[in-house]
């Protein structure tokens, strides 16, 4: 973190859009019984946030970027699951899913422990990073703790009863983050993404080298391919609007499309500038209702990096 390219970099996905707080607000809903969204609002670097009850504990997927976020989060948790106790879990490390935890402080927060590594080696740095993203951020980030995980499983999956219900936490591992988790409750076959699937929005893909490498478009196509396998009946993404299974095929084959059209570029010796020119008019046109196109410049770099 740090370098002046990495930040110019880093800056520019998001200077173009409005200046809404990046907070989350609004009352969470129902999708299916006992089972909630606080829907993000179409507002950038505001998650879907989730709330899943069982009879004797619930389950919060997700607080928002800062402690004013984790605080209304925590609220909006306390008035659906009354006296149930509260656990938190993070989709991943990324500080707008989970730099409001802070307000959990006082709960079970479990995360994976490749997610628990990535957040200890990674959190203060992009920390630092999204405070240059813009006073609105910043005024978001403010006051936030940095807050461990009290349980942390090793292995792919972790069954959670919240008391008659089962939610699976899975994780294939490095994708578009080193620990990506996603949220399933294999009954209902409702399904939380986290940043792995995002609906009318252009994959984020976050390569800014020198300072982190670490997404994997190669393997994130393969654990896409293993979402689908679960076959969810509704998606809830990390961005963007709650469908169905379809969402996950289009970012599979958005991400299959830009990886293989820029390695058969590289092949051809295109520069990567040209490259970047060339696949982001062509993505752009594919998908006219996408947002944050920015991203598949730093899709194409990743990729030819990775040929
Ligand atoms: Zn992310």
């Amino acid at each position: 973190m740090g370098s002046g390219r990495e930040t110019r970099e880093v800056t520019e996905p998001v200077s173009e859009v409005d200046s809404s707080p990046p907070l989350v607000s609004g009352a969470p809903e129902e999708i299916a019984r006992g089972v909630y969204v606080i829907p993000d609002a179409r507002v950038p670097l505001v998650p879907n946030v989730g709330l899943v009850l069982g009879s004797e504990r619930a389950l919060v997927v997700d607080t928002g970027m800062g402690p004013t976020s984790g605080r209304h989060v925590r609220a909006a948790a306390e008035a659906v699951a009354g006296a149930r106790d509260l656990v938190l879990t993070i989709t991943h490390f990324h500080p707008e899913h989970g730099f409001g935890a802070s307000a959990f402080a006082d709960t079970t927060i479990v995360y994976n422990a490749a997610q628990r590594d990535e957040f200890r080696a990674k959190a203060a740095g992009y920390l630092e990073m999204f405070r240059t993203f813009g006073d609105n951020v910043a005024a978001a980030l403010e006051g936030v703790e940095l807050i461990d995980p009290t349980e942390v499983y090793d292995g792919d999956v972790h069954s959670l009863d919240l008391g008659g219900r089962r939610v699976e936490l899975r994780t294939w591992g490095q994708a578009h983050t080193l620990g990506d988790q996603v949220v399933f409750l294999p009954e209902e076959r409702i399904l939380f993404t986290g940043d792995l699937v995002e609906e009318r929005c252009f994959a984020i893909v976050p390569y800014f080298p020198p300072d982190d490498t670490d997404v994997d478009g190669e393997r994130w196509i393969g654990v896409l391919a293993k979402l689908e396998a679960l076959d969810p009946e509704v998606v809830v993404p990390g961005h963007g609007g709650i469908v169905g299974v379809s969402v996950i095929q289009d970012a599979r084959e958005y991400l299959t499309t830009l990886r293989d059209e820029a390695w058969r570029l590289k092949a051809d010796g295109t520069a990567v500038d040209a490259a970047v020119a060339e696949l982001d008019a062509r993505m752009r046109s594919l998908h006219p209702d996408w947002r944050q196109p920015e991203w598949i410049g730093f899709g194409v770099k990743h990729f030819y990096d990775a040929a």
